[in-house]
């Protein structure tokens, strides 16, 4: 096996960061002679690795302004600093263990580093959290957000103790918990607890904020570099709603996820992007398109809305820069902003996709099981521009068809009233509606013919993407539904050498029918019958379960790599 060439430009990051951090890593001993004999842990490290196929994101940032393209450079320095911080915040020893894997340059040592950075750590997140380091310990729930001799018990007692403002700081977002000197337990604010790092990170925001010339962007960078020194976050994601420029950064501590224990301790995380103008022009068009298509669903006319509210705000983007919680084990393709629920009231949310992270999972995971998937005289109608244009329309569907309505007279919602099974049935309405509302799209001539031969077969490839990551989860068990409600009423058809095919003379008529099924029994408020619905197609059944047997060697995801990022910086 060849040596695995390290990402440089994160690595170069989290070191200088971790040097000047708090903790200096501990000098490694210089590393025993690498046998070379392949052993079996070896080879099972290089397999899991091998499941993230290292790709290229991009974005082109020719047409930017120099002042732009100077502030993208600053922006990507910030960005490094949140990769520092969050494998601190991931656990209290991933420092030094980083410096010690970067110090060993055995095969094993660097094959350990590559996964490692993969992974954020020294857990593999897509095998349950299973260490791939000797001496690592298990992936603590807590993180590093709580001490690490403090039970759970023990901080929801000291919790339940608290009231007012004291319990609101300790139970926010932006604070640690941590021993006082007395050994009691004590919040720590971020601004305190990251405080070098984060002044770091402030003073290249403040860079950026000198460097463009767009008003919102300038506006919100220094909103943000101040909310990095006070700990107040709430001006600057109001003016991260309200940004409207070339350049689309999103930095700071925003999801829980990593907090296991209370899902309340925000991860650091940065995506330095550019906005894609094709595809905000597309969305803009389809956005125009909205309540003709609403009008038109395939739903008794008593349940379409007639006066469809203002579109969520959607920002279509290609990542040049991804770091911390926005780059660890399986890449983001789209995330929704911000958590505060303060600025949700006050201005909603914002979905951001990731136009060239959607375009490498396409080309490195959904293309090749296509070739596995399907019969070959589809394989080569499997399309990004109908996989990205579908995942457009997906997001707009959300917003329609039934979600305040009436049971025996009752105001209510459909999330309120199908309960556990709304996840599933909303992914899959969003799902074939967004077909449905393509296959609209294409015979009123605003789209062109060739979506209609591409999208359903892209569709059918994706779907077995999407089921591979498991159905226990809402978007993949609401994809297995379709897949097989679609089989059912011969839409797909499986072929007798095991590969899937499109009916074309029957896939318009069943989406058709899916969309009504879907729709209707949400209108209804209907659970046992979305239950019915979920019951017996949220299964993966024998057919597919041959295909994705087929796809072990097909990656999972993508390991980004940045050459824009590092042209950038040498640039600048
Ligand atoms: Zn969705």
């Amino acid at each position: 096996m060849a040596h695995p060439r390290v990402p440089s430009l994160l690595l170069v990051s989290l070191l200088a960061t971790a040097a000047c951090g708090t903790t200096a890593p501990s000098p490694a001993s210089p590393p025993a002679p690498a046998p070379e004999r392949e052993d079996p842990a070896m080879t099972d490290l290089a397999a899991k690795t091998a499941r993230f196929a290292p790709t290229d994101l991009s974005a082109d940032v020719s047409a930017l302004p120099e002042s732009e393209r100077k502030a993208l450079a600053h922006l990507i320095r910030a960005a490094q600093v949140m990769d520092a911080l969050f494998l601190r915040q991931v656990w209290a020893g991933n420092e030094s263990m980083l410096a010690s894997l970067a110090a060993d340059d055995t095969r094993t040592g660097q094959a350990r580093l590559t996964y490692f950075l993969v992974n954020k750590g020294p857990w593999s997140r897509i095998d349950h959290n299973e260490p791939f380091v000797p001496g690592a310990p298990a992936k603590p729930a807590a993180a590093n957000f709580y001490p690490p001799d403090a039970t759970r018990a023990e901080v929801e007692q000291w919790l339940g103790g608290l009231a007012g403002t004291a319990k609101q700081v300790a139970t926010g977002f932006f604070t640690t918990i941590r021993r006082g000197p007395n050994g009691g337990l004590m919040a720590v604010p971020y601004n305190v607890e990251y405080q070098a790092e984060l002044a770091l990170a402030a003073s290249h925001l403040r860079a950026a904020a000198a460097a463009t010339t767009q008003p919102t962007l300038k506006a919100f960078l220094e909103s943000r570099a101040a909310a990095f020194l006070s700990n107040d976050y709430y001006e600057s994601d109001v003016k991260w709603m309200e940004l409207d420029a070339s350049i689309e950064p999103t930095i700071g501590p925003y999801e829980v996820y990593e907090d296991e224990w209370f899902n309340s301790k925000a991860a650091f995380e940065a995506f330095i992007t550019v906005k894609d103008q094709a595809e905000s022009a597309k969305l803009q068009q389809f956005a125009g398109a909205l309540q003709e298509i609403e009008d038109h669903l395939p739903i008794d006319a008593k349940y379409r809305n007639p006066t469809l509210g203002a579109m969520a705000p959607i920002a279509v983007v290609n990542t040049v820069f991804s770091a911390g919680d926005g780059n660890r084990g399986v890449q983001t393709a789209a995330y929704n902003l911000p958590n505060d629920e303060r600025v949700v009231q006050e201005k909603r949310s914002k979905r951001v996709m990731l136009k060239n992270n959607q375009q490498a999972k396409f080309d490195s995971v959904l293309v090749p099981i296509a070739q596995i998937a399907l019969a070959p005289a589809d394989r080569g109608k499997v399309a990004f521009d109908a996989f990205f244009t579908h995942i457009l329309m997906h997001e707009l569907m959300h917003g329609l068809g039934p979600h305040g309505i009436t049971v025996n007279g009752r105001a209510t919602t459909v999330r309120q009233e199908l309960k556990e099974t709304y996840s599933a049935i909303e992914e899959a309405k969003a799902d074939v509606s967004g077909l449905f509302a393509l296959q609209y799209l294409v015979d009123k001539g605003t789209l062109k013919a060739s979506m209609e031969e591409t999208m359903y077969v892209t569709f059918l490839a994706s779907a077995f993407r999407s089921v591979r990551f498991g159905i226990t989860e809402a978007h993949g068990r609401g994809q297995a539904v379709q897949l097989n409600y679609l089989l059912d009423r011969g839409a797909f058809t499986v072929n007798a050498d095991g590969t899937f095919a499109v009916d074309t003379a029957k896939i318009r008529d069943g989406v058709a029918a899916l969309t009504r099924d879907i729709m209707t029994l949400q209108a209804g408020g209907d659970s046992a019958g979305a239950g019915s619905m979920l019951a017996p197609r949220g299964v993966i059944r024998r057919n597919t379960k041959a295909v994705l047997d087929k796809t072990t060697a097909v990656p999972v995801d993508i390991a980004p790599r940045f050459p824009s990022a590092a042209a950038l910086l040498s640039a600048y």
